[in-house]
């Protein structure tokens, strides 16, 4: 199986190109967002052009079938994806290199490039070393990643290469829905997910079916010999460290127990999602509806959103899987299950929107009138916030919560993102970019999506007047302050509700600091409530 070790940046794609083309009709399956093999559609398609070639010209040698990862610790840090999604990513290329080539001699190469034109000059030159006749991959919406695999669509023809490019990371992809009234894409989310069951009901083959899996063809895929002939004697080994990107080792070893990587981990979590009994204590999918809105409930929701970012998981195996529990059906039966399909839903929609107005990609807010809000910057406010400093209970728990397991509680997400924006008037950026370099589950357009919505600048946006307030959502939330009693520690010893979710009500200056916790809170909140609201005003011309 393969080992692991230590990369270093010299590992370059360059050093493969030494090999002679045998033949040219081999298959590369190019890995990017979907560290799995099922319900890949890429690999099921090489792999079906491999034995659908074999067959129809029986005489020639057999195709074979190559994956590829690319590494780019340079795009990793211009698309802010921090370290412990990279180490996540590391983790899930080692199970997935192992399933491809344990049980289909499937070899995972993995290369590293310095950027995005070095992709491309790398892919035409593996593609020539390799004899390669397709390249395999699905498609990945973000502009950067758009305008790479559009180059390469141009280029490698020239070098009798072609690329294929498929769809997994939405059920319906992005452009296919558009408003009934104006034929634009969507821009409020209800519509949009009405008019995705019509959609998706009427055509359940096309929308639900899940890509072929590795176990409808012969294994092994390739005969070693003709690896070898290729010098690849094995796959390429999976670093366990990027560097730049290192976690300290307890830290490292707290997430492998928290999020075990691979598909096989992932769909077990999903099938254990799908079954909960909806009790209490591990309410799973039926009681989804109400259990998904509290913090403390280790279950209220499937924690699934990491395995969603990598691809060892889709959005369709979860609809799916929900849709057998709910006894075939996609928009009635449970309420929890309807509930848990339609978040599900707004995955595709920020797709869409990303797809549709791709000024969100390049730093710009969705209303543009907003790019004039008068925000403040100060940095020992916004490092209050980041690490959980900031005298507000509920907003303090949520960020530990992240700096510790690299995973927050949505509700909570939607506070402290609105306690940034609204309560401290950061612009939303610094949050969303703080976020993507923190969340082991950054996926750029639900994070995009999910800032921009808190903090009245995007599509759907909540008002801007509607700020939430922390104290009396952590009350209704978080009644008993489980959750922030197990995030602040500080706090852990106070009995009295009020003393929970506003300390600075009950507890004088000199007993919060005895306790470790701030003597004031950040800010005040109604004075920060105001000012928000007259900022947003000036600018969005209300009232
Ligand atoms: P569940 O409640 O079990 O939902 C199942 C899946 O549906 C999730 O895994 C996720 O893929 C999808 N989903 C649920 N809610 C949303 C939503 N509002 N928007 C888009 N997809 C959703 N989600 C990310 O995956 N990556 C991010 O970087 C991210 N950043 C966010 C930033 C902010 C400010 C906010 C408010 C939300 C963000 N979300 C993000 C959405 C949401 O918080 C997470 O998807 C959810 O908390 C993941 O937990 P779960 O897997 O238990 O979700």
């Amino acid at each position: 199986s393969p080992k692991r070790r230590k990369i270093s940046q010299n590992d370059s794609m360059a050093d493969a190109v030494t090999k002679p083309s045998n033949g040219k009709n081999n298959m590369l399956v190019w890995f990017r967002s979907d560290l799995r093999t099922k319900d890949n559609p890429a690999l099921a398609h090489a792999l079906q052009k491999a034995q659908d070639q074999h067959e129809s010209e029986p005489g020639r040698r057999k195709a074979l079938v190559i994956a590829l990862f690319v590494l780019s610790p340079s795009e990793f840090r211009s698309h802010d994806v921090g370290a412990v999604k990279v180490d996540f990513i590391l983790r899930n290329l080692a199970t997935l290199s192992e399933i491809l080539w344990e049980s289909y001699r499937i070899p995972l190469l993995v290369k590293t490039s310095s950027s995005a034109a070095d992709v491309i000059k790398d892919m035409h030159q593996l593609c020539n070393a390799y004899s390669v006749s397709d390249l395999f991959a699905n498609q990945e919406y973000e502009i950067d990643e758009s305008r790479r695999d559009a180059k390469l669509i141009k280029s490698l023809p020239n070098d009798h290469v072609e690329f294929h490019l498929h769809q997994d990371q939405c059920v319906v992809p992005p452009g296919v829905l558009k408003s009934k009234s104006s034929n634009l894409t969507y821009t409020v989310y209800s519509p949009f997910k009405r008019m995705w069951f019509d959609v998706v009901k009427k055509s359940k083959d096309k929308y639900l079916t899940l890509a072929r899996p590795l176990s409808d063809f012969p294994s092994p895929m390739n005969s070693v010999a003709d690896l070898e002939s290729l010098s690849i004697a094995h796959p390429d080994a999976i670093p366990d460290v990027l560097k730049g990107f290192e976690l300290e080792a307890e830290k490292k070893k707290h997430l492998e127990e928290l999020w075990p990587a691979g598909e096989v981990n992932a769909l077990q979590n999903l099938d254990k999602f799908c079954s909960g009994a909806g009790k209490h204590e591990s309410p799973g999918i039926t009681a989804y509806n109400d259990a998904r809105n509290y913090p403390n409930l280790e279950n209220g929701t499937s924690r699934l959103s990491p395995y969603l970012a990598v691809g060892a998981l889709t959005t369709k195996q979860c609809i799916v899987k929900a849709m057998e529990a709910n006894g075939g059906k996609l928009d009635t039966g449970s309420s929890g299950i309807v509930t848990w399909i339609q978040e599900l839903i707004w995955r595709d929609f920020y797709r869409n929107v990303l797809v549709g107005f791709p000024r969100v990609c390049m730093s710009k807010p969705f209303k543009l009138e907003t790019m004039n809000i008068q925000w403040l910057f100060e940095d020992d406010v916004f490092q209050s916030w980041c690490y959980g400093k900031t005298g507000y209970p509920i907003v303090d728990a949520g960020m530990r919560q992240l700096q510790k397991t690299g995973w927050m509680h949505n509700r909570v997400r939607m506070i402290v993102a609105s306690f940034l924006t609204k309560h401290l008037l950061h612009n939303w950026q610094h949050g969303e970019k703080f976020f993507a370099n923190s969340l082991i589950d950054g996926d750029f357009a639900s994070n995009n999506g999910g800032w921009q919505w808190v903090a009245s600048t995007g599509t759907d946006a909540q008002p801007y007047f509607r700020i939430f307030n922390p104290y009396t959502q952590s009350e209704k939330f978080d009644p008993d302050g489980v959750y922030i009693k197990r995030w602040v520690p500080e706090l852990a010893g106070l009995k009295t509700s009020a003393a929970i979710h506003n300390p600075h009500s009950v507890l004088s200056a000199k007993e919060l600091v005895k306790l470790g916790y701030r003597e004031k809170p950040i800010v005040d909140h109604k004075v920060a409530r105001e000012r928000a609201i007259a900022a947003f005003k000036l600018v969005l011309g209300k009232g």
